[in-house]
């Protein structure tokens, strides 16, 4: 019998910004040390200040949750850090409450060691103050900051964060290492790749709504914007077996009927990898359903993958554009053209989806970027009839519009990593007004409501002229 090594608690913060909803997230990389952490014998407990399905959402915030399994997370203001200021929207804490946490950590044992992971980069409020708290709580217990804060940023994560030890590359053997080093003991590295590892610890949740799966890690193009290669190098995927054995686990023991693939490019050699998995989840006559928040290429979606993905119960289905001009779309090694969108929509539409199922994610706010590009995006997918997420730009370091962004004066290499948050860099580098970053998503969320409606905006005269004025 295994001997139990000392104990880990893994921490996800909270998310500290302007906005934020739940689109089914898990911390999957934490969830992934803590599996491999646990192979190793370590006692591994998870303290996730983002997890909806806690008992406090249960009595407090029933209501915030939608058919679907997403929803709001709860939210505390907070007075906004001087360097956002000017930013007139309110800005808060968003996760368990402050006191739920404060109580949890009161009643927990002392770990023997903490590993707290980071989000988005400019959520490092929520990590210092959740690393203060748990330096209050369990003064003697060494805290490691891992995750893309310190990965993007790593001399403020030293700087400010006040944890005993940075790891800015921590992936999962590196974070065994760390944890052996820290605590004295010797682990056994029978790990050679990403794909070898033990699936993420979703049984660490006390109740689980929905699956998450990540059945690729990193994707084949390099969008300049994109952070997928730097974090997860070149594309690997795992064996089709070890997917299906957890969608068949979850659904048995946990009784999840839901699934979400958080994958960068699910379809990529489809005809090898998600095909065959659609076809034996039709096969083993699953009744589930799933999700793809991270979006879909245009380019590998056809009548074969539309009609299973419809079959095994897909319903909400996001296409990456991102642009339509052939300038863009060249800097992104072409991963999307129109005729692409165009074909994909209608093997979907074929395969049995509505329009209103479809949607297309667009990019605002890059450096070089002019309103003209966003306007002729958003007026070429709302003629096909199918529904917008605009995004906008966040800036991050070591991609090429980071170093474009600071080549063009928009942003400084020593910047806050508050000022890169996609709410507000856009308008606050001067790249758009803020009247015309709010007209814009007046205006996607006014066209997505024609959508709905079974129109096409861009034939309603109102919306049209409203969308060319700007
Ligand atoms: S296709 Fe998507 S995941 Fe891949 S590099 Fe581009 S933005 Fe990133």
């Amino acid at each position: 019998m295994k001997s139990f090594k000392p104990k880990i608690l893994l921490v996800n913060p909270w998310i500290v910004d302007f906005a934020a909803y739940d689109f089914w997230s898990r911390p999957l990389g934490l969830l992934s040390i803590g599996a491999v952490l646990r192979h190793a014998g370590y006692q591994v407990e998870l303290l996730d200040c983002l997890d909806r399905t806690h008992p406090f959402y249960q009595t407090h915030f029933s209501h915030s949750t939608r058919p679907d399994g997403t929803g709001k997370f709860y939210k505390e203001y907070l007075p906004k850090p001087p360097v956002l200021q000017n930013v007139p929207r309110r800005y808060g804490r968003y996760g368990l409450p402050l006191e739920i946490v404060k109580s949890d950590l009161s009643h927990r044992a002392s770990p023997d060691l903490i590993f707290v992971t980071s989000g988005m980069t400019y959520w490092y409020p929520g990590v210092h103050e959740m690393i203060q708290l748990l330096k209050f709580h369990f003064p003697k217990v060494p805290v490691v900051l891992g995750g893309n804060y310190p990965r993007f940023f790593p001399e403020h994560a030293r700087n400010y964060s006040g944890a005993d030890v940075v790891a800015e590359k921590a992936d999962e053997i590196e974070a065994l290492r760390i944890a052996d080093a820290l605590t004295g003991q010797v682990s056994e590295i029978v790990y050679r790749h990403w794909e070898d590892l033990p699936l993420p610890l979703l049984d660490l949740y006390d109740r689980l709504e929905s699956g998450v799966l990540l059945t690729s890690l990193g994707c084949p193009f390099q969008c300049p914007f994109c952070a997928s290669r730097i974090l997860f190098g070149s594309y690997r995927r795992r064996p089709l077996e070890q997917i299906l054995h957890e969608i068949e686990r979850l659904h048995t023991q946990r009784k999840v009927n839901r699934f979400v693939f958080y994958d960068d490019a699910l379809l990529f050699q489809k005809e090898s990898h998600f095909i065959p998995l659609l076809e034996e989840i039709l096969h083993r006559n699953f009744s589930l359903q799933f999700y793809a928040p991270n979006g879909l290429h245009p380019k590998w979606i056809d009548e074969q993958v539309a009609f299973l993905m419809k079959q095994t119960g897909f319903s909400q289905l996001w296409l990456s554009v991102e642009s339509v001009f052939p300038e863009r779309q060249a800097s992104m090694q072409y991963k999307v053209c129109r005729e692409e969108v165009i074909d994909a929509v209608h093997a979907l539409v074929q395969a049995g989806f509505s329009k209103y199922q479809l949607g297309a994610y667009l990019i605002m706010g890059l450096p070089d970027q002019s309103l003209e590009e966003v306007i002729e995006s958003i007026a070429f997918v709302f003629d096909l009839g199918i529904r917008i997420s605009l995004a906008s730009f966040s800036p991050i370091p070591f991609t090429p519009c980071w170093d474009q962004a600071v080549a063009l004066g928009l942003l400084s290499p020593e910047t806050d990593p508050l000022v890169t948050n996609n709410s507000v860099f856009a308008w606050c580098c001067g790249k758009v007004p803020y009247e015309k970053y709010i007209k814009l998503y007046t205006l996607v969320h006014d066209g997505n409501q024609i959508v709905r409606k079974g129109e096409n905006p861009l034939k309603n005269s109102e919306f049209r002229s409203a969308l060319f004025r700007l």
